[in-house]
């Protein structure tokens, strides 16, 4: 019998997953090329191609013993996080060092190991929605609750009203999404200084230490030269978690890093519990080869322009039909306003035309939907037809 706590999880498994199933389904039906499938966010732009020549030449010229060894760390290795610190410390004007780096497993991997090194029972951790689903998952991992800040269907920036009255005693961690799943909006350096304040002001306030847990895996992903404010510079008790699934397209590879800054209040015993956490989690450490990749390939980016294209075509697309939606600055998601109040209906009704997309409530936010347009781009062009006929059901109410 498995546990109540996995029972629950279980009946509530991800949405998305499901829809990506049911892709998989209509193609064999309809054949891919009739399934217009934006439900998953897995990047179809490959990976660059120093990428495979990392691969390969880590593979001639390194120890194979020690590469597939375990690390001497549970971090990762001392080098790989001295060069994420450097190129970290270049970009951004940090002043971080190899002990400030954790290599994980991704952002998720990233993720839990700091709310496994941070939360008790009972812990509050504020998201702002429209928010990743999983963030309820991980935040259940350690018994901790979750604390929802309704969405601002204006901009989708947070709402920062209602965060401030929403922080108490027991606020621990503040989850940031920036560029944003599912809105692609970038949190502008007003709402990050004005974030910033009223988290200094209620820790003094509660004589607390609330952590900024900034999940950046499209930080990257920025179109139109939009900055992404870099948050430890704004808040020190901020912790980035950064993934190379986007940046570099290496999804299934699994790797990513944590910054721990030594502003970070007790920076030394969360370092410390962030290394154990790995360990205990079963991760042990992260791949010992896509560490390698990510010292070979730190000034590598995959391609924009694609998604930069689709987002272009998809958004000019969708509006010329009557679709309500804000422009995405980043990532490679469009989040749009439901015909009806009832998205799921709306998502049901466009099945009909082998469209997939995926209900806003699965990331808090009824009423809205998302299309991830890490598609091909013919893909977007032949769906326009079909987003057509499904915006005449609604135009003859
Ligand atoms: N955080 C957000 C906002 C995401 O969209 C995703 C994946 O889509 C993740 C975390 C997990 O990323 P990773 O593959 O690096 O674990």
């Amino acid at each position: 019998m498995i546990s109540k706590k996995m029972e629950h999880m279980v009946a509530n498994s991800s949405a998305i997953r499901a829809m990506f199933e049911e892709g998989n389904r209509l193609a064999k039906l309809y054949g891919k090329e009739n399934v217009y499938d934006f439900s998953l966010g897995n990047p179809n732009v490959p990976a660059p191609e120093a990428v495979k020549q990392a691969i390969l030449d880590i593979l001639s010229e390194e120890d194979p013993v020690a590469l597939h060894g375990y690390t001497n760390s549970n971090a990762g290795y001392e080098d790989v996080r001295q060069a994420v610190a450097d190129s970290l410390n270049e970009r951004f004007h940090t002043a971080f060092s190899a002990k400030n780096i954790t290599m994980t497993v991704g952002a998720a991997g990233g993720l839990n190991v700091i709310l496994k090194s941070l939360l008790n029972p009972g812990d509050e951790v504020i998201v702002f929605a429209p928010y990743f689903g999983e963030y309820r998952s991980y935040t259940n991992n350690y018994d901790g609750v979750l604390v929802e800040i309704s969405p601002n269907t204006v901009d989708f920036q947070p709402k920062l009203d209602e965060f401030e009255a929403k922080i108490t005693p027991k606020t621990k961690a503040v989850i940031v999404n920036t560029p944003n799943n599912p809105t692609g909006v970038v949190y502008s350096e007003d709402t990050i200084r004005r974030m910033a304040a009223i988290l200094e002001a209620k820790q003094k306030e509660y004589g607390t230490d609330i952590y900024l847990i900034s999940d950046e895996p499209y930080r990257e992903l920025a179109y139109d030269g939009v900055e992404v404010p870099y948050l430890t510079k704004y808040y020190g008790n901020t912790i980035v978690g950064y993934s190379y699934s986007k940046s570099l397209s290496l999804p299934g590879e699994r790797i990513g890093y944590l910054v721990i800054p030594d502003e970070a209040a007790d920076s030394e015993a969360l370092i410390s519990a962030a290394n154990v956490a790995t360990r205990i989690l079963g991760f042990v450490n992260a791949p010992t080869l896509q560490q390698k990749v990510v010292k070979y390939c730190l000034n590598e980016k995959t391609d924009i322009s694609f998604y930069d294209r689709n987002r272009e075509a998809l958004y000019n697309g969708l509006k010329e039909l009557g679709f309500e939606c804000i422009k995405p600055e980043g990532a490679f998601y469009l989040f749009v306003k439901s015909p009806v109040a009832d998205e799921k209906a709306f998502c049901a009704a466009a099945k009909k035309y082998n469209i997939l997309i995926v209900p806003g409530s699965s990331f808090g936010c009824p009423g809205y939907v998302r299309l991830a347009y890490c598609v091909s781009y013919e893909t977007i062009i032949h769906s326009l037809p079909k987003f057509a006929e499904l915006a005449g059901e609604y135009d003859r109410r």
